[in-house]
C-alpha cells in the first residue's frame, strides 16, 4: 500500500511516501520556514536526483499542495493520480493518557488531540493543523494518527508516578509519558529479528541519541522505563534542552534574573544543553571538531553528553536485572563512534565491552554489532526508521476500515 506519511513542526512539514509493501522509501522532502519571506522546500525522490528550491509558502495548507504538485506532476514521474496514495500517516507528539495505539483520524481524536495541546505545546498544535491541511488536500483515504507517547502506555505506575500530591495526576495527568516511541519501538524489533530473539524473554536498552535525545529500557518488547518525562524537555541532557535538573533552580533563576515564565521555557527548550554548555553549538559534529582544536566547554559539553548516557544505561541494567543489548540509534548514536565509546567505555564490569575497530569503521546507515565476541551484552548500533512504523500502522488501520466500519 501506498502510504504519505506527514511530520509537521510549526515551520515544517517533512515527509515520506513509502510503499509498505516492501517497505520501500518512494520519495521524500521537507517544506522548511514555512511563513517566513521564503521557505526552503527539498525533495529527494528515490534513486534520482533531490531538488532544493525557495518558494513563498504561507502555511502548512500551501505546503502541503506544494508537496501534492511535486508528488503528481508528470515530470517527476513519482504517483500517475492522487487516488495512487490509500492512506496518510500522521506524526502526533503528544498523545496523553488516552492512546495507547495509533488511531483512524475521526473528530473525537482531532478533539483529543487538541486537549492534549497543553501538554505538548511545541508539538501538538502543529500535528493538527497538518491533519486538517492533509484531510483538505486528500479527504477520501483514511488518515491515521500515529503518537509518540503511545509505545510507552506499558509504563508502571512506579515508573510514571511523579513524586508530587497524586491529586495533580488525577487532575490533570501529570506524570511521564515518554516520547520517540516508534523509534525505541523499531530498533528494538529490529534487534529481536537479527539476533533471533525471542521478544518475551529479552531485555533491551535503547539510546535515541539526535537534537532530541532519550533512552528507553524494553523488557519483553514493552517499555518498562524511558528517560523523557511530562515533556520531551525532560531525561537526558539534549541539543539545546536542558534535561532534568533540581526543579528548585528553576525558582533561583526566575529571583535571580528576573526571569519571565516564557523567558525560562525559551532558556530551558532552545539556549540549554549542549548548547548551553558549550556556549558555541548545539550540533555534535560541530562540538566534537572544537573539541579536537582544545575547546574546554566543547569538551565538557560531550563529556556530560556521555556520562549521562552511561548513567542511563546503568540504572536501567539495575531496573531490568541484566540486559541483552545495548542499541544506539539516530544522529549522533548512528554516526558518532566517540559518543558511543565514551558512553560505554569501563563498563566491563556489567559485561559490556565495545569493539574499538568495529566501531570505528562502521559505515554510516549499516547496522552492525560492535561489541566483542565475549561481550556478554550485544552493543548495537541501528539506524531508525520512524516514518516506516508510522506507514506500517496507517497501512494496517486503512486496511481493517476498508473491511469494518468500526475501527
Ligand atoms: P537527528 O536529530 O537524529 O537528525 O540527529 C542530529 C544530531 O546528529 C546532530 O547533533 C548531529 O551533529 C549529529 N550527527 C550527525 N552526523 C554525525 C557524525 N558523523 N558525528 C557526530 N554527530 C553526528
Amino acid at each position: 500500500m501506498l502510504v504519505l506519511v506527514i511530520n509537521c513542526g510549526s515551520s515544517s512539514v517533512k515527509y515520506d511516501l513509502i510503499q509498505t509493501t516492501d517497505e520501500m522509501g518512494v520519495c521524500r522532502g521537507v517544506v522548511e520556514r514555512i511563513g517566513a519571506v521564503t521557505s526552503i522546500v527539498k525533495h529527494e525522490p528515490a534513486g534520482r536526483e533531490s531538488s532544493k528550491d525557495t518558494k513563498v509558502i504561507a502555511n502548512h495548507s500551501e505546503a502541503l499542495q506544494e508537496i501534492m504538485n511535486f508528488l503528481l506532476s508528470s515530470d517527476n514521474e513519482i504517483i500517475s493520480d492522487i487516488s495512487d496514495i490509500k492512506a496518510v500517516g500522521h506524526r502526533v507528539v503528544h498523545g496523553g493518557e488516552m492512546f495507547k495505539d495509533s488511531v483512524l483520524i475521526d473528530d473525537v481524536v482531532k478533539e483529543a488531540i487538541e486537549q492534549a495541546f497543553d501538554l505538548a505545546p511545541l508539538h501538538n498544535p502543529p500535528n493538527l493543523k497538518g491533519i486538517e491541511a492533509a484531510q483538505d488536500r486528500l479527504p477520501d483515504i483514511p488518515h491515521v494518527a500515529v503518537f509518540d507517547t503511545a509505545f510507552h502506555h506499558s509504563l508502571p505506575p512506579h515508573a510514571y508516578l511523579y513524586g508530587i500530591p497524586n491529586r495533580l495526576y488525577r487532575r490533570h495527568k501529570i506524570r511521564r509519558y515518554g516520547f520517540h516511541g516508534t523509534s525505541h519501538y523499531f530498533v528494538s524489533r529490529q534487534y529481536y529479528k537479527l539476533r533471533k530473539k525471542s521478544k518475551s524473554k529479552t531485555n533491551v536498552i535503547t539510546c535515541h541519541l539526535g537534537n532530541g535525545a532519550s533512552i528507553s529500557a524494553i523488557k519483553g518488547g514493552e517499555s518498562i522505563d524511558t528517560s523523557m518525562g511530562f515533556t520531551p524537555l525532560s531525561g537526558m541532557v539534549m541539543g539545546t534542552r536542558s534535561g532534568d535538573l533540581d526543579p528548585s533552580i528553576l525558582f533561583y533563576i526566575v529571583e535571580k534574573e528576573e526571569l519571565q515564565l516564557n523567558s525560562l521555557h525559551a532558556m530551558l527548550n532552545r539556549h540549554s544543553g549542549l548548547l548551553g554548555i558549550s556556549g558555541y553549538a548545539s550540533d555534535m559534529r560541530d562540538l566534537i571538531s572544537e573539541a579536537k582544536n582544545g575547546d574546554r566547554r566543547c569538551q565538557q559539553a560531550i563529556d556530560v553528553f556521555c556520562y549521562q548516557i552511561k548513567k542511563y544505561i546503568g540504572s536501567y541494567m539495575g531496573v531490568m536485572n541484566g540486559c541483552d543489548a545495548v542499541i544506539f540509534t539516530a544522529g549522533i548514536g548512528e554516526n558518532s563512534p566517540l559518543v558511543r565509546k565514551k558512553a560505554l567505555e569501563q563498563m566491563d564490569h556489567l559485561g559490556i565491552e565495545i569493539d574499538e575497530q568495529k566501531n570505528n569503521e562502521l559505515v554510516p546507515g549499516k547496522t552492525e554489532r560492535i561489541s566483542t565476541d565475549a561481550s556478554k551484552v550485544d552493543v548495537m548500533v541501528i539506524p531508525t526508521n520512524e516514518e516506516l512504523v508510522i506507514a506500517i500502522d496507517a497501512a494496517k488501520i486503512a486496511s481493517a476500515s476498508d473491511q469494518s466500519p468500526w475501527v
